[in-house]
């Protein structure tokens, strides 16, 4: 037990004094070990089990019990580990032609990365090519990735919070509203019609309006029905695609295998990660319809990546995929959510702090609210980057420590778990927030 704790303080005083830990100050970096998973749950080198309502950034979709993926991977690796992305290897090719049948409509052909962040700066480059014009559209709570275009084409605080001589933007990103009725002045309906008049008062200059179609880590907004199939006409009658960023909510997230199909729109271009591979290896992918990937017959597509379509990856992907079919997680999200959505309105009942709730299938969350009428948050959005506690985090906190781990961010409590939990789960996870939220009350 002294030897088992003695390695536990080892492990973590090795990570801190040689990694560099993400999105902080390194003094604040002060990881706890986690040793162990199971089913939905991680376990600290401790011994705690934490029941995991983020799936971790909404990344492990299938929990961590995923034999199929498993073994899969340790079959590839055996035999073609790798190799570069100019040949062919079977888990690459049966991966594209399933990702074709899964996503909506004419969705065709795929082009892999290795990050959601990736896969965004794809999508600009096959957007810029195909259309000849250069800007990026996208909104104000957003998150689209960490380098130097996806970031600037993102929302998020972590945008701004560094100034131009650390983090300058990359020209040519356009930002619109939000359809986000709770804390916005314009209403969802009035979002659109700017973002109408925004493409023409850009002349016309914008290859891709990029949107997550039902908003994650910047506060989980959920559009009306007809938002997404009109946000698509707006973009083509200004010669534009609609790229829907589904990094969080594709592979059966809202209870259907992308939110696009959720809201019967199909997009030129999809983006996705995380879920793909249920986050057992990392892969990343961009999506083309039939039409956009005709462009490229006489087009270069100029971009490619060592790791692109990496055959260990790829067979995780492939074998997540039927891991999602054969366990029918996709209909399981949609009736789970269900559940949750009733358990978090009734929590929201009991609460004067939540202000809101809102999402589909397992992909929800609730905004808190320091005041019923106004709508007052407890965490703006420049807080978020500022390294001091907030309200929110405490909750964030008072939860886990009633052994249940939520993602908090701007202001919101996301309730992202995985696709696998069960009717106890969710009433665990509600009796977590039940004692938590007394904080912010
Ligand atoms: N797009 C969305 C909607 C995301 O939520 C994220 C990450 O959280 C990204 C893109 C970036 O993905 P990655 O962190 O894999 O680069």
């Amino acid at each position: 037990m002294a030897s088992q704790q003695h390695e536990k303080n080892e492990i973590e005083r090795l990570d801190r004094e040689y990694t560099l830990g993400t999105w902080t100050r390194q003094a604040d970096f002060n990881p706890t070990q986690i040793a162990d998973t199971e089913g939905p749950r991680i376990v600290t080198a401790d011994g705690d089990s934490i029941l995991d309502f983020s799936s971790q950034y909404v990344c492990t979709s299938l929990g961590y019990d995923a034999e199929r993926i498993a073994d899969a991977v340790n079959e590839q690796i055996r035999t073609v580990p790798y190799v570069n992305p100019g040949w062919s290897t079977e888990p690459r090719a049966r991966l594209s032609e399933k990702l074709a049948e899964i996503t909506p409509g004419s969705l065709k052909k795929t082009f892999y990365s290795t990050s959601g962040t990736e896969a965004n700066e794809v999508a600009f480059k096959i957007a810029r090519s195909y259309t000849g014009k250069h800007k990026i559209l996208s909104r104000y709570r957003s998150y689209h990735g960490a380098t130097a275009a996806s970031l600037s084409a993102s929302g998020d605080p972590r945008r701004v919070v560094q100034g131009p001589e650390i983090q300058p933007e990359v020209p040519g990103m356009v930002k619109g509203p939000d359809p986000y009725a709770y804390g916005s002045s314009l209403d969802p309906e009035q979002s659109l019609e700017y973002i109408d008049e925004m493409l023409g008062l850009e002349g016309d200059t914008v290859a891709g309006v990029l949107v997550e179609p039902l908003v994650g880590s910047n506060g989980v907004l959920t559009p009306p029905d007809d938002y997404l199939p009109r946000l698509k006409e707006i973009a083509h009658d200004h010669g534009a695609l609609l790229i829907c960023d589904e990094v969080m909510t594709g592979f059966g997230r809202t209870g259907e295998w992308f939110a696009s199909t959720l809201y019967e729109t199909e997009p030129d271009i999809i983006t996705m990660a995380k879920g793909l591979t249920g986050s057992y290896q990392p892969l990343a992918a961009t999506t083309v319809t039939e039409e956009v990937a005709e462009h490229f017959e006489e087009h270069l597509l100029n971009q490619g990546h060592t790791f692109s379509g990496h055959p260990t990856a790829c067979a995780a992907g492939l074998a997540a995929i039927e891991t999602y079919e054969e366990e029918n997680l996709v209909d399981r999200a949609k009736e789970m959510g269900a559940y949750l959505k009733t358990e978090l309105e009734a929590l929201a009942d009991r609460h004067p702090s939540v202000g809101e709730r809102r999402g589909v299938g397992l992909h929800q969350g609730i905004e808190l609210t320091r005041s019923e009428e106004k709508r007052v948050p407890f965490e703006r959005r420049e807080d978020k980057m500022s390294g001091e506690p907030t309200v929110l985090n405490e909750v964030g906190a008072s939860a886990l420590s009633e052994g249940v781990y939520f993602y908090t961010s701007v202001n919101t409590i996301v309730v992202t778990p995985p696709l696998t939990i069960d009717e106890d789960d969710v009433d665990e996870a509600i009796a977590a927030l039940d004692v938590a939220l007394e904080i912010s009350d």
